[in-house]
């Protein structure tokens, strides 16, 4: 009721201010757009946000969005704004059945000509556990770079990127639209790739049976800073995005050695809350001293480089290779051979990642090349 209100009262505000904005436009300046009196940096703002409500609004109810300016880059003819978003969503869709993505595999089921039946197991599971409904309000995070010219600073006409979580690359946000035919399209095209995670989570010895996938997903959600703006222990020059008033101190105690070097060290967390054991006190080995100050741990734990020849080594076969559309909440994304996340969610309609280093929680990611995707447990 009191949220409720609350946004009552917002609105009413929104109005009055958009009333008497409109009412001094009209009295005195009628041909001038009303985002004259904005300043440019609150246009790209507005901008954003248009698009990211248009954008996901499709498919998902927003809730509790933030977006703030968080950077600007000047390069002479365009100054480049990123707009970090971040909010909670909803799917709109009420079962699996409903998503285009899923449509798509069940026609693509109806398609083929021979004995359909193993197909039709295999996208009857892939529909249960790839797409999770347990919890219904989800973490989403996006960047947003809008590059305005310096003369004209036309927000109007500038064109809206995407930036990847974890590098600079920027993406035309025209090519990564949701899109419900898309998505039917892409789900129709996966129906081999879905039945052959199948058959791998059928028989493969790899993995870990009893690895609870989404304790290790609410573990990552949990203890990462969102819609961060600077470095809590370098608040000046520093440019890593982290905010450790969110991260589990109390147990895996704070430790300068791993400052903006953490990554791993938060996915073996959260590996670790998904019940994968821990095993020695070597420095070879898996495992991280708790509730005390101390640099013991192995490099497994706290080095890529270690963690991913340890995690696929015959010896422990805790990870099998899995991919973009099959990979799904509680498992493992490289996005770089030195940088590993935590995948939170994947409905279908978007796959996002959770992660430190810098703070990133329920990243929108995409298919890149050169991401390496690993299951722990698909069920
Ligand atoms: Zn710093």
């Amino acid at each position: 009721m009191k949220r409720k209100y609350l946004v009552f009262v917002l609105m009413l505000i929104i109005v009055f201010v958009s009333f008497s904005r409109s009412a001094f436009a009209m009295s005195y300046e009628s041909d001038h757009d009303l985002q004259a009196y904005l300043t440019v940096e609150d246009r790209v703002v507005n901008k954003a946000t248009d698009w990211f409500v248009q954008n996901y609004g499709e498919f998902y109810e927003i809730e509790d969005l933030h977006a703030s300016l968080v950077r600007s880059f000047n390069n002479q003819l365009k100054t480049r704004y990123t707009v970090a978003i971040h909010c909670m969503t909803r799917l709109k869709a009420e079962s699996p059945a409903e998503l285009p993505f899923i449509r798509g595999l069940y026609d693509a089921v109806k398609d083929k000509r021979d004995d359909t039946r193993p197909l039709k197991a295999a996208v009857d599971y892939y529909a249960v556990e790839i797409v999770d409904f347990s919890k219904d309000l989800s973490p989403l995070s996006v960047d947003i770079v809008i590059p305005v010219d310096n003369e004209t600073k036309d927000v109007n006409t500038a064109e809206i990127y995407i930036q990847d979580g974890n590098t600079t690359t920027l993406y035309p946000a025209v090519d990564y639209e949701l899109d419900a035919q898309k998505l039917y399209l892409s789900g129709k095209n996966s129906v081999d790739e879905v039945y052959s995670a199948y058959q791998t989570a059928q028989s493969s010895a790899r993995g870990f049976s009893d690895y609870n996938r989404i304790a290790a997903r609410d573990y990552a959600l949990a203890w990462v800073g969102s819609n961060v703006v600077g470095c809590y222990d370098h608040p000046l020059g520093c440019s890593i995005l982290q905010d450790r008033t969110k991260w589990n101190n109390s147990v895996y105690y704070y430790n300068s050695n791993l400052v903006h070097d953490d990554c791993a060290d938060f996915v073996s967390q959260a590996m670790s809350a998904g019940g994968l054991p821990e095993d020695g006190s070597s420095g070879s080995t898996w495992f991280r001293v708790k509730y005390t100050y101390t640099m013991a741990w192995g490099a497994p734990w706290t080095n890529v480089a270690y963690m991913l020849p340890y995690m696929t080594s015959s010896a422990h076969q805790f990870w099998d290779s899995s991919s973009f559309a099959v990979c799904n909440a509680g498992n493992i994304l490289l996005t770089e051979s030195d940088h590993v996340v935590m995948i939170t969610l994947n409905d279908t309609v978007t796959h996002r990642y959770t992660g430190h280093t810098n703070d990133k929680k329920g990243v929108d990611f995409y298919d890149e090349a050169g991401y390496q995707y690993y299951a722990i447990k698909t069920t």
